[in-house]
């Protein structure tokens, strides 16, 4: 029997170049507050928390969380970590509802479930590594040969600039993309027309023939959201990602319900919970939770039953090994998000210059190894200068 003895969260922040913010780059849900100074500002995530978990043979499971890390850091740091020293890491179930009940009272959605989610990525991590088997090979195995990936950037720039980028992952052999909005209920009918042109521009370099999925960020509102889904139909879109805020459930059912273009959202969700609320609501057509935010792999097997039951497919937010894993294990996640490397810019890349061991598409597919126990993630020392660690 293994133990777990210990538990340790660093903060790496990054202190590298990035790409300055641009107005109008992605609506975001803070564009309808007064304030007009770069918009992107507190959805840009240039820092990230790492959760060991180590056993008593020394063995670690990593596990990791990007929102709001230093106060995920002390949610783990001052409440959850002594509720899991001393416990049998194959205890995962009992784990993981042993933080949530202790949790309840401020806990539930949000930090509290981050920090819990950074955890039980850690112990799957490590029970693979104990068990010197893959993490997918833990849940369901293999469900395909390899997964489907879409790239997923294309924010709103100049036309050229974008349908410049949109050929590059075109030639990369990439048949799924997503792109970004710029403009939203404040910036009125001009505002409806440039979203339009940017959705076209990407259309006329993929063509009908290749998926393109749309993505507002909880930027826009219902009423904008029920008068621009008719202009976007003819586009074909593949779905409409997160057009009012996550709280706004009601909001998502009625677009849904419009039955124009499928609803996807849940990045901003939590447990099975949350989710269970969306599908009996029928307010999406996709389900996106992130594994290190809604609850862990724990939380994110039982919100894939219960997807399976309302047949509702699940592509997980970002790509990132704590969510490819769980997209090879399982038959109701047929595809999977991809961030493709660039510099830092909104943050999702960091990932990349912290970590390696996560896998490169090829003509728009990645593969898991068969051999490698865990997640198969470590932590990079090449990028190392540009980061400033916080323990
Ligand atoms: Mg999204």
């Amino acid at each position: 029997m293994s133990k777990i003895k210990d538990i340790k969260t660093t903060v790496y922040k990054w202190t590298g170049p990035i790409v300055p913010p641009v107005q109008n780059f992605c609506t975001n849900p803070t564009d309808l507050l007064r304030e007009s100074k770069d918009k992107m500002k507190s959805f840009r995530f240039h820092k990230w928390l790492v959760c060991e978990v180590i056993s008593d043979n020394g063995t670690i499971g990593l596990g990791n969380a990007a929102l709001a890390p230093e106060v995920t850091k002390k949610a783990i740091d001052c409440y959850l970590k002594n509720l899991v020293i001393g416990e049998d890491p194959f205890d995962y179930e009992y784990i993981w509802e042993k933080m949530y009940r202790h949790s309840l009272a401020w806990g539930r959605k949000g930090v509290g479930m981050v920090g819990i989610s950074a955890i039980d990525l850690g112990i799957w991590d490590l029970m693979g590594k104990l068990k010197n088997t893959p993490v997918f090979k833990l849940i369901g195995k293999r469900t395909k040969e390899k997964i489907p990936v879409y790239a997923s950037k294309l924010y709103s720039q100049p036309i050229d600039d974008l349908q410049k980028e949109a050929e590059g992952y075109l030639k990369d052999g990439f048949k799924m993309f997503k792109m970004r909005f710029g403009w939203g209920p404040k910036d009125g009918e001009n505002g409806i027309k440039e979203n339009l042109k940017l959705v076209s521009a990407v259309r006329e370099v993929i063509g009908f023939d290749n998926d393109l999925m749309l993505e507002a960020y909880m930027g826009w509102n219902l009423e904008y959201s029920k008068k621009i889904i008719p202009l976007l139909s003819k586009f074909k879109p593949k779905w409409l990602e997160e057009p009012v805020i996550p709280d706004d459930i009601s909001g998502y059912a009625e677009l849904n319900a419009l039955g124009q273009i499928p609803i996807a959202g849940g990045e901003h969700e939590f447990t099975f919970y949350g989710f269970k609320q969306l599908l009996e609501m029928k307010a999406i057509s996709y389900i996106q939770y992130d594994s290190n935010r809604v609850g862990g792999i724990t939380a994110a097997n039982k919100i894939n039953s219960l997807a399976e039951k309302y047949d509702v497919p699940v592509i997980p937010h970002a790509g990132q090994m704590h969510n490819y894993h769980i997209t090879m294990a399982n038959n109701i996640c047929p595809f999977s998000e991809y961030f493709p490397v660039n510099q830092v810019e909104i943050g999702n890349e960091l990932f990349y210059y912290l970590f390696k061991g996560e896998p490169k598409p090829i003509n728009g597919f990645i593969n898991l190894d068969d051999n490698l126990p865990g997640l198969g993630l470590k932590i990079s020392d090449e990028n190392m200068n540009n980061f400033s660690i916080i323990e």
